[in-house]
């Protein structure tokens, strides 16, 4: 078996890994409350990796950018991730819920705005240079493991604040900016609300009239090309150079492409890559993993296969005379994996792992069985006796209700999860 070997590269996949893996990999983390993982949409068996690809497309799909409506959802996707992405924060969140979450040692919960979890994330560079700089606009950019193979250029339509030509940003005639009556220049606005009999709770908002400016135009001079807002919507075209070997979630940075503000730095527009997955091939860092699937002559004969490579060329593998290749066995070759970003003439890995297909019940008619056995190695031969119990050898599925309840046993001891394996592949 090549369970050791396989190791190293199969843990953490959700696909591609050995077979004779998946129950161990599969297995449901005891955990107190899922609801976090359910918001980012992951198993409480997710890798870090897992986790953080979850976020980038979740944060990305309902920023209040692109979703204005979602602000709640928005919130509750950072404050999943802020707990999930933090090993510490994660362990007391699946020994004790959200719960031990809030009370987490000093008392009240102190989630970071989720605006800054995404600048975070993103390469925003927080609140303090959100507030001197226009706002980056981050995109999601879709592509396929060929593209990363082989390179590409995109193009990419994006929409973006730009300064107002008309006015040049002031939003009216020259020294027609008033400051705003309703807020009285502050930018915010403060609501009392009643939360409870003789309770009062003080909400701050952002002022409506002047969006936190401070000051307005007066209607009757609004400039009629942004109508005093300063800025206006422009679709732009930008174009994306993905080069070899760059990988799923690379940022690409185009500087002071972002949105423009009066009086601001613009800020960027950042492509974050997302790829797609591929149906043969897995990639895990430089290297390439594939399946391929050999039937048991072949396994025991020596074969000849084909293999078509990202850039469309045909591979040629041939096992030596005498080899045996055992279902799961790993073979290499080397330099055929994912091209190095920035030296992309060298080349990791390719992977490739061997599952061997026995042939149907029945295959070989009954008489034959014995010159077939004369082949191979020779069998164990059993004896008997009296004192021995005949019993009776049944097909087994692992969804069989008495099957989880047996493997549920087992995992609360310590070394359940691997009783169960080995009863499942004996
Ligand atoms: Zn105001
Ligand atoms: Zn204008």
């Amino acid at each position: 078996m090549a369970r050791g070997g396989s190791q190293n590269w199969s843990s953490g996949e959700s696909e591609g890994r050995p077979e004779e893996q998946a129950p161990e990999d599969t297995r449901d983390k005891m955990v107190k409350e899922t609801q976090y993982y359910d918001i980012l949409g992951v198993k409480p068996s997710a890798s870090a990796e897992e986790i953080k690809k979850a976020y980038r497309k979740l944060a990305l799909k309902f920023h209040p950018d692109k979703n204005p409506d979602e602000g709640e959802k928005f919130k509750l996707i950072s404050q999943a991730y802020e707990v999930l992405s933090d090993p510490k924060k994660r362990d007391i969140y699946d020994q004790g819920g959200e719960q031990a979450i809030k009370e987490g040692g000093s008392g009240s919960p102190n989630f970071s705005s989720p605006m800054d979890i995404f600048d975070m994330f993103f390469g925003g560079g927080g609140r303090m240079a959100r507030e001197r700089r226009g706002k980056n606009v981050v995109h999601q950019l879709s592509v396929t493991l060929e593209d990363l193979y082989n390179g590409v250029t995109k193009k990419l339509a994006l929409q973006k604040n730009v300064i107002c030509e008309k006015c040049e940003g002031v939003g009216g005639k020259k020294g027609s900016a008033e400051k705003c009556p309703l807020c009285k220049g502050r930018g915010m606005q403060i609501h009392i609300q009643q939360i409870g009999p003789g309770l009062v709770q003080q909400i701050q908002t952002v002022c409506i009239e002047c969006k936190g400016q401070g000051e307005r135009i007066n209607p009757r001079d609004r400039c009629e090309g942004c109508s005093g807002a300063k800025v206006v919507r422009e679709k732009k075209l930008i174009e994306v150079h993905v080069e070899k070997g760059m990988k799923d979630g690379q940022k690409i940075l185009f500087h002071g492409e972002g949105d423009q503000e009066p009086e601001l730095e613009p800020g960027d527009v950042i492509i974050v890559l997302d790829q797609k997955d591929h149906g043969v091939f897995q990639r895990q860092g430089h290297d390439l993993i594939m399946k391929m699937k050999i039937q048991l002559s072949e396994a025991l004969c020596g074969f000849k296969k084909t293999i078509n490579t990202l850039d469309d060329r045909t591979l040629v593998i041939t096992s030596k005379s005498g080899e045996v290749i055992k279902h799961g066995d790993l073979k290499c070759v080397r330099n055929e994996g994912m091209p190095i970003y920035k030296a992309p003439l060298e080349r990791g890995t390719l992977i490739i792992q061997f599952l061997v297909l026995f042939p149907e019940k029945q295959w070989l008619p009954a008489d034959k069985l014995p010159q077939l056995e004369a082949l191979l190695p020779p069998r164990q031969k059993v004896r008997v006796t009296d004192d021995m119990d005949q019993v009776e050898l049944k097909e087994f599925s692992p969804s069989e209700q008495s099957w989880r309840q047996h493997r549920e046993a087992y995992e609360e001891d310590d070394d359940g999860p691997r009783a169960g394996v080995q009863c499942q592949t004996a």
